[in-house]
């Protein structure tokens, strides 16, 4: 188990948008399981690599025991819309209400070079979306929803 640093708020990394992930090897795998680690000791629902201070498109989400592990991820289909209240492990004592789709699918790769499409409901959807966003330098709060 290796634990990374959670950059915070106010950090130029947080802001800067991530370049795709073009090798699946051993160092891909390694950072991936740094950040499921990191994420679960800071008792977070998902991680994206720019908050451990790596520019590439990729993110982890929590589902339920499991993970999923996002790679090169892209929205391709949104359906419905949530309004609810989300927070960041980089924007410590803030949280406000965003809005987002109900339902989406993603295309992504997978940690060995595959292919996928998966789909997200609720709270899952959410925090899908609330990862991806991090690899363009969107944080939460810039959406928030006042109604
Ligand atoms: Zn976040």
């Amino acid at each position: 188990m290796a634990l990374r640093n959670i950059v915070q708020d106010g950090d130029v990394i947080l802001r800067s948008k991530c370049r795709p992930v073009t090798e699946f090897n051993d160092k891909l795998h390694k950072l991936l399981d740094d950040m499921h680690d990191t994420m679960n000791k800071a008792n977070g629902a998902g991680l994206a690599a720019p908050q451990v201070g790596i520019l590439r498109r990729l993110a982890v989400v929590e589902v339920g025991d499991d993970y999923l592990e996002l790679i090169n991820p892209v929205i391709v289909y949104r359906e419905g819309e949530q309004i609810g209240e989300e927070a960041c492990l980089s924007v410590k004592n803030r949280s406000c209400v965003v809005k987002r789709p109900m339902k989406l699918k993603v295309e992504h790769f997978d940690r060995y070079g595959n292919k996928k499409i998966t789909t997200a409901e609720g709270f899952t959807a959410r925090a899908c979306c609330h990862e991806i966003d991090h690899l363009d330098g969107i944080l939460f709060y810039d959406n928030e929803y006042r109604g």
